[in-house]
Formats: C-alpha cells, sequence, structure tokens
C-alpha cells in the first residue's frame, strides 16, 4: 500500500468500523454451501439487522401473504444477497453525519451499480453475481474516507465535479489518488475478500489489452460504474447508454443487441429496486438509531425462544455450562476477592478469543485500577485496604452479566471480559461500573471510605483506530495502556484504547 494511503486511513478514526456481523455475512457469501440457517445464525448476533431484515421483509414489495414473524423466514423472502447488502449498507452508511457529501446519492449511486452488476453478471452467465455486487456496492467507499479526512478540499472537488469521471480527475490532481485506491485500501485494511479490493480498485477503468486475463468481477464492477451514471444522469442517457455499449463490447465481445437487453432489463427493474432503495435501503441516522431501540425491545422479546436454539447460541451455552463447573474448582479463585485468578483469567480469555474469532462476535475487555489506593493502606492499614478490595470486587461481581469474566489480575488491578459485547456497550456496562465504585461508602467502625478507579478500554476486533487488539496479549496490553491514559487525564474515568494512547 503506498504509505500516503496508508497514513491517509490511520487518520481517519471517525469511519464505522466494519461490524464481525458484517465480515461473515461477507464470508458466507463466498461460500457456495452456505445455507438460510447459517447466515440466520450470523444476522441473529445482531438484533438492529435482524430487525431491518424483517421489515423489509414485511415491506409490501414482497406481497407476502401472511407476516413474517422470524428471521429465518425473513432471510428466505429476501434472500442472499439482500441480506448481505443490508448487513453491509447498515453497518457502513454514515450516522449523524452531515459532511459535503449527499449520502443519499451517494448510496444510491452504489445501489444502483450494485443491481447493475449483478444484472450483467447474470445476463451474461457468470457465476459470481454476488461478488460482483459486493465489489460494486462499495465501489465508491473511499470517497467517506476522503470526505472525513480532507474536509475542506472535499467541499471544493464534489461542489465542482459534474459527474463522477470529473471527479476522479479532480482527486488525482488534487491528492494524487483518486477513491478507488483509497477504498480498496481501505476494504485491504478490513480484510474483506481479495476479489472485493482488487474490483473496488479497478473500479474506475481496466486496461482493455490482455482483457480475458482480467476476471469478469473485476469487469462487471467497473461496467457497473458506467451502468449507474447512466441512471443518474438521465439526461445524458444516450451518450451514456452509448457508452456502457461501447465498454462493454470492448471487454466482453457482446454485441449491441446484448448491451440493448441488459440496459432494457435494468430499466425494467428499477422501479422496484428504486422503492427498495429509498424505503429499504438507505438508512438515515434517526432511523438507524430508532431501529436499534426498536429491535432491542421488539425483537429480542419476541425471537428469544429463536435465538436461544441457534448453534452459535447453544455452543455458547455449552462453555457456559463447563466455566460454571470450573468456577468452582478453588485453584481458579482469588482467595481475597473470590474472583477469578490471573493464571485463570488467561486461560479464559484465550478460550474467548477462539470462539469470538469461530463466531464472528466481538470481544471486550475493560482494565480496572483504583485510584490512590496506596492512600488507603497508608492512612488505615493494610486490613482496610483488603476490605475495599473485597467490597470492590462485590460490586464487580454484581454488576457483570453472567456471560462476562471478572478476575483480579493483581493488587488492585482487576479484569472483565466482555464476550460478545461491542466496544459501546462494553463502555457503557464500564462507565455503569465506575460511577457505582465511586458512589459506594464502605463504613467502618467510625470512618467513612470511598474509592475511584479508573479503567482502560480495548475491544477485539481491532478497527482502524486500533488495530492491536487481535491476541489476548494485544488485547490486555491494549487496555492497559488505555488504562494509563485514564491516569494521565485524571483518573476516575474510562479511556478506550486508541493507537496513541501509550
Ligand atoms: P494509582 O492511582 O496511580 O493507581 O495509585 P495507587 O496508589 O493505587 O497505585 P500503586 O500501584 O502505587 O499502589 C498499589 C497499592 O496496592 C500498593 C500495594 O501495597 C497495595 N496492594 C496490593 N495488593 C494488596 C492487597 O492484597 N491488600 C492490600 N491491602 N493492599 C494491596
Ligand atoms: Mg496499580
Ligand atoms: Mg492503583
Amino acid at each position: 500500500m503506498a504509505p500516503e494511503l496508508k497514513g491517509l486511513l490511520e487518520q481517519v478514526n471517525k469511519l464505522p468500523t466494519l461490524p464481525a456481523v458484517a465480515l461473515r455475512v461477507i464470508e458466507l457469501g463466498e461460500d457456495p454451501y452456505a445455507g438460510v440457517g447459517e447466515i440466520t445464525d450470523v444476522v441473529a448476533n445482531d438484533p438492529a439487522l435482524s430487525a431491518k431484515l424483517l421489515k423489509s421483509a414485511n415491506s409490501p414489495l414482497y406481497a407476502m401473504r401472511r407476516q413474517v414473524d422470524n428471521l429465518r423466514q425473513a432471510i428466505s423472502v429476501l434472500g442472499f444477497n439482500a441480506a448481505l447488502t443490508l448487513a453491509l449498507s447498515f453497518s457502513l452508511a454514515p450516522k449523524h453525519d452531515a459532511g459535503p457529501l449527499d449520502k443519499q446519492a451517494y448510496w444510491r449511486r452504489s445501489l444502483l451499480a450494485a443491481v447493475g452488476a449483478r444484472m450483467l453478471a447474470e445476463q451474461l452467465g457468470f457465476q459470481d453475481a454476488a461478488k460482483c455486487f459486493m465489489g460494486a456496492l462499495l465501489q465508491d467507499i473511499g470517497m467517506l474516507v476522503l470526505e472525513k479526512a480532507y474536509p475542506e478540499d472535499y467541499t471544493e472537488i464534489l461542489a465542482e465535479a459534474s459527474d463522477h469521471a470529473a471527479l476522479v480527475l479532480a482527486e488525482r490532481g488534487r491528492f494524487g489518488f483518486d477513491h478507488a485506491a483509497v477504498g480498496a485500501a481501505l476494504l485491504e485494511n478490513w480484510r474483506l475478500p481479495e476479489c472485493a479490493c482488487k474490483a473496488v480498485a479497478t473500479s474506475h477503468g481496466i486496461s482493455t489489452e490482455n482483457v480475458e486475463q482480467v476476471s469478469e468481477t473485476l469487469r462487471c464492477v467497473y461496467l457497473s460504474g458506467l451502468l449507474a451514471d447512466r441512471w443518474i444522469h438521465p439526461e445524458c442517457s444516450d451518450v451514456l447508454s452509448a457508452r456502457f455499449a461501447e465498454q462493454t463490447s470492448l471487454l466482453f465481445g457482446v454485441d449491441a443487441e446484448t448491451c440493448d437487453a441488459i440496459l432494457q432489463r435494468m430499466e425494467e427493474s428499477l422501479p422496484h429496486y428504486a422503492e427498495l432503495f429509498e424505503v429499504d435501503l438507505v438508512i438515515d441516522s434517526d432511523r438507524a438509531v430508532g431501529l436499534i431501540d426498536e429491535a432491542r425491545e421488539v425483537l429480542m422479546l419476541r425471537n428469544l425462544r429463536a435465538l436461544q436454539e441457534m448453534s452459535e447460541y447453544k455452543q455458547r451455552n455449552v462453555m457456559l455450562e463447563s466455566r460454571n463447573r470450573q468456577l468452582e474448582e478453588r485453584s481458579y479463585i482469588d482467595p481475597l476477592t473470590g474472583l477469578l485468578n490471573r493464571a485463570r483469567l488467561g486461560q479464559m480469555l484465550e478460550q474467548e478469543f477462539h470462539s469470538a474469532i469461530a463466531g464472528g462476535w466481538p470481544l471486550s475487555l475493560g482494565f480496572i485500577d483504583l485510584d490512590h489506593f496506596k492512600r488507603i493502606n497508608d492512612t488505615y492499614g493494610h486490613q482496610v485496604g483488603d476490605r475495599v478490595l473485597i467490597d470492590v470486587s462485590r460490586l464487580l461481581q454484581e454488576k457483570v452479566r453472567q456471560a462476562d469474566i471478572a478476575a483480579r489480575y493483581g493488587g488492585e488491578e482487576f479484569v472483565l471480559v466482555f464476550p460478545g459485547t461491542s466496544q459501546d456497550k462494553a463502555y457503557e456496562l464500564l462507565e455503569r461500573l465506575r460511577k457505582a465504585i465511586a458512589s459506594d461508602v464502605l463504613r467502618m467502625d467510625d470512618v467513612e471510605i470511598s474509592i475511584t478507579a479508573s479503567i482502560g478500554l480495548a475491544t477485539f476486533p481491532g478497527s482502524l483506530e486500533h488495530v492491536e487488539c487481535n491476541s489476548p496479549e494485544e488485547l490486555i496490553r491494549a487496555a492497559d495502556r488505555a488504562l494509563y491514559a485514564a491516569k494521565r487525564e485524571g483518573r476516575n474515568r474510562t479511556v478506550i484504547y486508541h493507537r496513541s494512547s501509550s
């Protein structure tokens, strides 16, 4: 990757990360043997996305006579690609984001291109329609990066560019690279399939020499941009249709009639898709936030039983049972506080890491250190210090959920592990805990003792901002660094690990 692109990606810390669930859906999309059951399992991990799929399946578009009331049915109705699209568009569409780039227009182009690429692949009889769809959908993602990285430059460029080709030229002139290069670098960073990265990289042009050696997917994605532009600029539809036909015959050697047939088919299906895009695929910030709340309340309750039947949940339950058994073994327990000891934490974190990778869910870790604890010992004596440790441990034990792990790392340091918990959620939990510790008063004889804690938080999988959380050791180290940042910043606070928090 060119160093300036790498620097650019590192500097953009406001982009949403690709959640584990979207990554898993993509992986399943690549697997010809993956069935509805498997994708259901994955999507069920994300209540907001599940709700979105249910809503889509129940939209008038699908004209279902019966109410679709479970996820499995919804995915059967919508199909694999829609699930994939929703997973991606839902997680990538920037939320709470004004910015110079018109997000509606941005998503409309991406989705038009995605539909176009699929149609092209189907019409020409290729196997990889789903890959074409994904590559086309993501081809302009680099625009989101450029908008964030160079807001002023990009505002100007966007205002001046009359169409996509002009935009690309302006980007190259201003930055030395275009959004296709940025997007490809970003997708590589996210470890998306190589084919998608390449398709994005060549989305603005494919060399017509040795064209047979360029994969069909790459060719389709390139042409999909032309297809999208044909509908974005209806005022020049003749010119753009001709350009599409010319490029398609160059890249695939098909005749004008076939090109006409593709355009015709796209034209016919667009009212259907346009409605779907407007209603279901372009998700604005308010709806996204609303959906999450709604999903928590409605979906989680309604589908609780279904969720429990999912195989991944079953696996986790088996793990929980064996964990409970192991908890009873005394060698794993810290004698003073009754929490797990450090050795056991190491083993369990290792296990949780494997599960998180296998199941495609996040793993958050909080590192807690009591503030100025030495003063308690110095002022009231070691025994009172011990009582404070016991008291705080009780709070930790009370506040974490059954699936979480609470351990004493050493002295007045504790570690909490939250399997399947996003960074935002873990932050919420840790902040609640920190406040509970701060407001807790331990009464002993005639003194009242209170204490505060500093907390560092890190989450696997790593994102653009924190790429160094990819093993149990790295995750602990990252949380520890964030903890030290919390100390430096004045204690009694929770700090999220960031590459610069060392
Ligand atoms: P900071 O806010 O920077 O963390 O200050 P601190 O005083 O909490 O940090 P420091 O690491 O200097 O002190 C930790 C103290 O914890 C020193 C040690 O004597 C005490 N300690 C460690 N284990 C135990 C224990 O089991 N019982 C008691 N009472 N004290 C302990
Ligand atoms: Mg300490
Ligand atoms: Mg301390």
